[in-house]
């Protein structure tokens, strides 16, 4: 569900032509609709109504300060994974004490500087970041609140680069590991269990993988608590995949049942941490075509949003939906690759994809680029970054100005 459609043949934004925006704005540019991010957390959030729950939204999915704030605004918490997301966070009004703190590389600032900032939880993902959380917490004379980050093992059936919870991935420890982690943690005048925590991918389809990662958790949770350790939630990661084609993933609400009722039989308060599922599809990147052109029989159309604004279908095979802004329902369709002006055979927005015929300088709009999209823009070929928009009814702002070239070699130095 999102609130982008063509109303007299031209796309919108909620209220706000997208033609409006690339005439005002210029391309390439991210647009968000803010009432599709809030109507996702409304969803996710009511998904899990009937036990104490809190959504941390994943910063990483898009950062932008006022997406954050938006979010902030609506009572959510955030999933970070580095000091810089923390500082995001803040910046935006997000309430540190409804942070938790995920990654597998946490340095000593970071870690201080959330200590600092009175984070709810670390995800702890190893013994030696165990370790290392509690000797900052004694150096600042602090207790680290902590959950271990528990590989269960579940295959979470996505793409290689996104599937997180499989024996080989550098993400989390065995619940082996784990306890005694625990038994440790504990111990430690320094450190406070709170929880138990996985995540085991991103863009998953079913429920499945979910309650059985669930099971796994529930069973060390309860494992520690006959222990004597209070373990009082259960973080269920993110990875509710969203429809980029023709996929049909669980609603929040089938997912949210299956959760609830566990958590609530064994009286766990439910942490989640969604990212995609909130604003996959509450962003599309607009963009101009270039021009066109034909090697042989292969068609091109090369368009001014490269693999540096959208890195996603080179990285992970990802398909995204592209359509016309402005629709001509009497061109011919055409087999084309959407191709950008990165020097590099990767930079593809879309392969062997049917198309109505463009001429130059009409616009496309790319959808579900909400999530991982800007997030993962770089500068390669010395493009400047996009710019960010939020539509918000019939009104939009720029949230992030396009950078300019000066901002390319901001802190550089000639010899
Ligand atoms: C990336 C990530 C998420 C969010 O994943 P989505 O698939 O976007 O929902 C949540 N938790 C952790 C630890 C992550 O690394």
């Amino acid at each position: 569900m999102h609130h982008f459609s063509a109303i007299d043949g031209v796309l919108h934004a909620e209220q706000v032509p997208l033609a409006l925006i690339a005439e005002q704005v210029g391309t390439p540019t991210y647009v968000y609709s803010r009432a599709t991010i809030e109507r996702h957390y409304r969803v996710v959030d009511q998904s899990l109504h009937g036990v104490d729950h809190m959504v941390c939204y994943a910063v990483k999915a898009c950062s932008n300060l006022a997406v954050l704030q938006v979010l902030a605004q609506l009572g959510s918490g955030f999933d970070i994974v580095s000091a810089g997301e923390l500082a995001r966070v803040i910046q935006a009004g997000g309430d540190p004490a409804k942070v938790v703190f995920s990654g597998v590389g946490k340095q000593d600032f970071e870690i201080a500087a959330a200590l600092q900032a009175g984070i709810y939880c670390f995800n702890v993902e190893s013994e030696q970041e165990l370790h290392r959380i509690e000797a900052v917490a004694q150096r600042m004379g602090k207790r680290a609140p902590i959950s271990v980050r528990v590989n269960p093992e579940v295959d979470a059936h996505t793409h290689k680069y996104i599937a997180t919870g499989l024996k080989t991935s550098k993400f989390g420890v065995s619940p082996a590991v784990a306890e005694a982690m625990y038994h440790h943690a504990a111990a430690s005048p320094h450190l406070q269990v709170k929880g138990v925590d996985c995540h085991i991918g991103s863009q998953i389809l079913q429920v499945a993988p979910f309650v059985e990662a669930l099971g796994k958790v529930i069973e060390l949770a309860q494992r520690l608590r006959g222990q004597g350790i209070a373990i009082a939630h259960l973080d269920v990661g993110g990875g509710l995949g969203i429809a980029y084609r023709d996929e049909t993933p669980p609603l929040p609400d089938e997912l949210g049942e299956a959760l609830v009722a566990v958590a609530h039989r064994h009286q766990f308060t439910l942490v989640v941490e969604p990212g995609r599922v909130i604003v996959g599809n509450a962003g599309v990147l607009l963009t101009r075509v270039i021009g066109t052109k034909n090697n042989g029989d292969k068609r091109f159309v090369i368009v001014d949003a490269g693999m540096n604004d959208l890195v996603r279908p080179v990285l992970y095979d990802a398909w995204h939906r592209i359509d016309p802004v402005v629709s001509h329902p009497a061109r011919t369709v055409q087999l084309v690759d959407v191709v950008g002006p990165v020097c590099e055979s990767g930079d593809f927005l879309a392969l062997d994809r049917l198309l109505p015929e463009v001429d130059p300088d009409e616009l496309l709009a790319v959808y579900g680029a909400g999530a991982y999209g800007y997030s993962m823009a770089s500068n390669y070929n010395s493009r400047p970054r996009a710019a960010e928009v939020l539509v918000d009814g019939a009104t939009y702002q720029v949230v992030r100005q396009r950078e300019s070239v000066q901002d390319l070699w901001r802190g550089e130095r000639l010899l």
